[in-house]
């Protein structure tokens, strides 16, 4: 069977197939429409790269804060010579292993584990706030930049799966 190959995803083809069977570029289509389906494809890849790199970006961060969460308690724990505050220590105890959970099935439900992690974080800093101002606004930039490029995944992944249904139908 003689083959070809596709212009756009570089998948072989069988020759008499008017459309790709890996991309539906169209074979028999006008040129116009051949360089239209390229662009796309092109345009796609990227979409679809960007969103991959923000996930194992956001994992790294999920990663982060568990560690930062697990740290606290050990701290706690270790310098806590008369009482060990229970409340903090579990608190961090959720939080961390939350985020590690999210972290570790972020490829498997990239979204639930990336809106779900930052309504945790944003509602631990809204609490912080609200006990001791002073406090939350230590390490502002280090908060903020967490906080921005989570929801600048999610819009990216987001943007990724608009493009999908887009290009497939
Ligand atoms: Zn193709």
């Amino acid at each position: 069977m003689s083959s070809i190959q596709c212009p756009a995803c570089k998948e072989s083809q069988e020759i008499n197939v008017s459309n790709c069977t890996n991309c539906r570029f169209p074979f028999t289509g006008s040129t116009q429409e051949k360089s239209k389906h390229i662009a796309q494809f092109i345009n796609k890849k990227n979409v679809i790269n960007d969103a991959e790199e923000a996930l194992s970006r956001s994992k790294k961060i999920l990663f982060l804060i568990s560690g930062y969460n697990f740290l606290f308690i050990l701290v706690s724990i270790l310098s806590s010579t008369i009482e060990v505050d229970v409340f903090s220590i579990s608190i961090n105890l959720i939080l961390g292993l939350g985020f590690v959970i999210c972290g570790l099935l972020l490829k498997k439900s990239p979204m639930f584990c990336s809106v779900f992690p930052l309504g945790m974080i944003l509602g631990l800093y809204t609490v912080n706030f609200i006990l001791d101002p002073d406090l939350a606004m230590r390490g502002i930039i280090y908060k903020l930049i967490i906080v921005g490029s989570l929801i600048y995944s999610i819009y990216l992944l987001q943007k990724a799966k608009t493009f999908n249904k887009q290009f497939s139908s």
